[in-house]
């Protein structure tokens, strides 16, 4: 049956993507938004090539890397000093398959732009979510709007509305599963030269107390420092430290007149997933579906993912290619592979980083094959699986229930 519309809620990076997918293959959409404008906090900023397809097909990919970049440096490694550990050798990473850098702000504002050529999607910001019911035939949400509560209707409704999602909590309550960090982190942004001090584009601190990251995410030299924090402390009382936490771990610890803060937020950390990414005509996509910590950068694109492959089995319903019940391999594919990645992967890149690194090249299943980071060769075959693996899920549903590629670009 042809799907007349879908309903996202969430004009977040997911939301926003998933909407341009669908309308590119001529399915309505409306997207509802509950702030009054595109969020820029500093979050998502890197992403690897299993969310670089899912842009391409998009369309976005070629302004993606006029306005981001394509990392060029190799992830590295180094201790409080800033003595090198570990560096991850990218020579032989062809430009589709390398790290891409665009941060989530730059993003939204993007696919918004290409949303608005678009003339079967609509975003309705101010539009809150409250609860949603469904029948056999289609769902319902009710939203606070400016103009009081209303009620929309769709064929499908998409949960793309974050780590607090309301869609999650109408099917599952308070039930999402998984863990919270007891450590707590605090991401910026800032203008600082790194790489005067050899330090390329960035780099991972190993350290018990100062453990911490330092990567370019703007051409003009813009900073992503995120740094592991003492818990339980106030807004105001984090920003009072970071002058210090500056100072101890970037190189040249610099003193507040080198460098210019342009972004601070403290976040807490989880490893979460829902119990299913669907219920009936309901469906949870990224954060709304799953969490993890940031170190590697796995959240959204595991999420962009998500979208992928969400996409592609709703397309497959719209074109009379599969039935409505691929739905339920999405929400299992989806969660295995949470589950085997995601979770694992994400959280060994955060453990790694808080330890003494004697300890950790020792010990450390990655550290341990430090040598080998050298041959290009190496470092391109495994990074190659390693994403295979997060992308896998896309070949598996269309494989399972022999659909075509659909809508390749
Ligand atoms: C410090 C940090 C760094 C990160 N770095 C990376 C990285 O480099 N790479 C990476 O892949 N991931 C990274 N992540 C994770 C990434 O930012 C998230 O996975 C991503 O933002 C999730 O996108 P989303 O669209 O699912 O949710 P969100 O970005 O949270 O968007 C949800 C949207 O839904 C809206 N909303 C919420 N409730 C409602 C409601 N009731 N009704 C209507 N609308 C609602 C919100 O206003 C928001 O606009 C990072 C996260 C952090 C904290």
């Amino acid at each position: 049956m042809a799907i007349s519309k879908v309903i996202v809620v969430g004009a977040g990076p997911s939301g926003l993507l998933l909407a341009l997918l669908l309308a590119n293959a001529g399915i309505n959409v409306q997207v509802l938004e509950a702030a009054s404008k595109l969020d820029g906090s500093p979050r998502a900023t890197h992403y690897s090539w299993p969310a670089i397809y899912e842009l391409q097909r998009a369309g976005l990919l070629s302004e993606v890397r006029e306005r981001g970049f394509v990392t060029w440096g190799g992830i590295q490694w180094r201790d409080l000093e800033g003595n090198l550990l570990a560096r991850f050798n990218p020579d032989a990473i062809t430009k589709d398959y390398r790290l891409h850098c665009f941060p989530l702000g730059e993003l939204c504002a993007l696919i918004k732009e290409h949303l608005d050529r678009c003339p079967n999607v609509e975003v309705k910001y101010l539009h809150k979510a409250l609860k949603v019911d469904q029948t056999q035939k289609g769902a319902q949400v009710w939203a606070e709007t400016p103009e009081g509560e209303q009620k929309f209707e769709a064929d499908y409704l998409v949960g793309c509305d974050g780590a607090s999602s309301r869609i999650r909590s109408a099917l599952f309550g308070d039930d999402f599963p998984g863990r919270t960090w007891d450590e707590q982190i605090v991401a910026t942004n800032v203008y600082y030269n790194i790489e005067r001090h050899g330090w390329d584009q960035g780099a991972f601190i190993v350290d018990p107390n100062h453990w911490s990251m330092a990567l370019q995410i703007s051409l003009d030299g813009m900073l992503r420092v995120t740094y592991g924090e003492v818990p339980g402390l106030t807004k105001e009382q984090y920003l009072a430290r970071l002058p210090e936490k500056y100072r101890t771990i970037l190189p040249g610890h610099p003193s507040p007149g080198d460098y210019k803060v342009v972004n601070f937020s403290p976040y807490k950390i989880h490893q979460r997933c829902a119990k299913s990414f669907r219920v009936g005509r309901i469906l949870l996509a990224a954060d709304a579906a799953h969490l993890c910590n940031p170190f590697g950068g796995l959240g959204l694109t595991g999420g962009i993912v998500d979208v992928g492959n969400l996409f592609d089995c709703l397309n497959g319903i719209h074109q009379g290619l599969a039935s409505d019940s691929i739905l339920d391999r999405y929400s299992e594919v989806r969660r295995e592979k949470y589950f085997t990645i995601i979770d694992p992967v994400s959280s060994s890149n955060l453990r790694r980083l808080i330890q003494e690194p004697g300890v950790a090249m020792k010990d450390d299943d990655l550290f341990k094959m430090a040598d080998k980071f050298r041959d290009a060769d190496f470092c391109a075959q495994l990074s190659l699986v390693r994403d295979a693996n997060i992308k896998q899920g896309f070949y598996e549903i269309i494989a399972t229930n022999n659909i075509p590629y659909l809508n390749r670009a």
